[in-house]
């Protein structure tokens, strides 16, 4: 298909006339709607740098196969994604609300805050996205769809309270997703507060504080009277600066969406997180399963806005179909090349659900292997006895076929949880049981997930079968 003059322009982000003048010394005079040949797309695009493809493939469904490498020159800065997870009732909502009410962008401009999935502050210039949603159930939710959308976790933990079964599960969670950490001591206002149980409780994960020699950051904070909130910014932006977090804010916006419903009267609504490029007005857009163009878009505190760039989340209406948390977007150049997308994704839809809610099984593992998709495989132990759990992580971290290491992301004595499945299933991870057995709810959410669990009652026939599972020798089972 040909290109005009000014698509060409647009696709190699040059202005057109810089593309009218390189023809002009082509001997090509031609005006911005004027068409051209794929030969003289091909030599203006080496002109500038680019090398010129063929079409879209129409059966690609995956946005990977469209994504070009930002080069180093256009990554600029961009803000930090932050989600807050900790047990219940240790304050994550209310800190999410004063961290709101301490410094939300252009509050001055008379805007209401709304609750769109996720918000944007201020502190000391550099921006800051939290994803409004509490608990690791969104975060896993998303996890679990493939999407990576957080770049630091708080885990907040009630003084008085101190570490519970969430506050784990929430430090496993960020672990598996290679998230940093920064740990809120909360509710410091009380008078039972002790901090210094919550810092010794932590050093059990790992979490240990400065001031103990290790490298997690603590910030002691009363989220209801608001103490403590501008140094957890501080903390943030600091943590977020040593994690070099870069955008293409030139390109085409790609990214996730965060939450999504019907309106009665605006018909899909969607908040997305742009993730990388610059999404606007009228761009066309292929998300999750569905399509639309951009009619309209809101900033969290309901202002119309034209364009939102790297890590600003943006409600959206103009969508065809309601999407999925998790799902990825990402912007096209025209109408007609995102919708075929779209149908290709559709008419995909079923292999690749499948492909992503069948996390890992034994039975594919070597396949997975060898087609380098594996490099390291995930388990949760769980057994009986805290000395079995021991015996099998020394036993399981001496497993390396072919340069694939086992990662243990969580053991434990006790039963098989559903916990356990949903983090197997956000981690692509294998559940292990040794002399424990899951209940019968635990083995459906892990059939409805596609995890696979695995009993045992002897060590070594755990590490045998997950070696010879990944070296593709595994028996048939009966
Ligand atoms: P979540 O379940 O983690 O979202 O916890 P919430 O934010 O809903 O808080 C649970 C309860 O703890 C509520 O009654 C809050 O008012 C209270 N709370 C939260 N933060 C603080 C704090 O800093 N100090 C005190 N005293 N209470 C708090």
């Amino acid at each position: 298909e040909d290109l005009t003059v000014g698509q060409l322009a647009e696709q190699i982000e040059k202005p057109a006339s810089d593309v009218i003048k390189t023809l002009m010394q082509l001997g090509i005079m031609a005006s911005i709607n004027h068409s051209l040949d794929r030969d003289t797309v091909e030599l203006i695009g080496e002109e500038a740098g680019f090398e010129v493809k063929d079409e879209v493939v129409t059966d690609a469904t995956k946005f990977e196969d469209f994504v070009i490498e930002d080069s180093d020159e256009d990554l600029q800065e961009r803000p930090p994604v932050v989600t807050i997870m900790g047990h219940v009732d240790h304050g994550k909502t209310t800190l999410l609300d004063a961290i709101r009410h301490s410094r939300v962008v252009n509050s001055e401009a008379g805007g209401i805050t709304q609750h769109i999935g996720a918000y944007q502050v201020e502190k000391d210039g550099k921006k800051i996205t939290f994803i409004d949603t509490p608990g690791h159930a969104a975060f896993t939710e998303m996890r679990a769809r493939g999407a990576k959308v957080t770049d630091l976790v708080i885990i907040v933990v009630a003084a008085d309270d101190g570490v519970m079964p969430q506050t784990r599960e929430a430090i496993d969670h960020a672990k598996a997703a290679e998230c940093p950490i920064i740990v809120a001591i909360n509710k410091m206002d009380k008078p039972t507060a002790n901090p210094d149980r919550v810092m010794q409780e932590l050093t059990e994960y790992n979490l240990i504080p400065e001031e103990w020699g290790g490298n997690t950051v603590f910030v002691k904070v009363s989220a209801l009277k608001g103490e403590g909130i501008d140094e957890c910014l501080d903390m943030i932006n600091l943590a977020a600066e040593m994690e070099e977090l870069k955008a293409n804010p030139k390109r085409l916006a790609s990214g996730t969406v965060v939450e999504a419903k019907l309106d009665k009267g605006r018909g899909t609504v969607a908040t997305i997180l742009v993730q990388n490029g610059t999404l606007r007005i009228g761009d066309a857009i292929v998300i999750g399963k569905t399509y639309g163009r951009v009619r309209a878009m809101a900033n969290d505190i309901n202002q119309e806005v034209k364009e939102a760039g790297p890590s600003t989340p943006v409600e959206i209406i103009g969508i065809h179909e309601v999407p999925l948390a998790g799902d990825p977007f990402m912007v096209f150049s025209d109408d007609k090349e995102a919708r075929k997308i779209a149908e290709a994704r559709e008419s995909n839809v079923k292999r690749e659900e499948q492909k992503t809610t069948k996390a890992v099984s034994l039975d594919d593992l070597f396949a997975q292997i060898q087609e380098g998709e594996i490099k390291e495989l995930n388990l949760i132990v769980k057994a009986d006895v805290q000395g079995s759990v021991e015996a099998l992580k020394g036993a399981l971290h001496k497993i390396d076929v072919e340069g694939v290491k086992v990662n243990i992301i969580r053991s434990g004595a006790g039963a098989i949880a559903e916990t356990d499945v949903s983090l197997a299933a956000a981690s692509n991870a294998i559940i292990i049981g040794f002399n424990v057995r899951p209940t019968g709810k635990t083995r459906e959410l892990a059939r409805e997930e596609g995890v696979e669990i695995r009993l045992h009652t002897i060590i070594y026939k755990v590490t045998e079968e997950i070696e010879s599972a990944m070296k593709g020798m595994l028996d048939p089972e009966f």
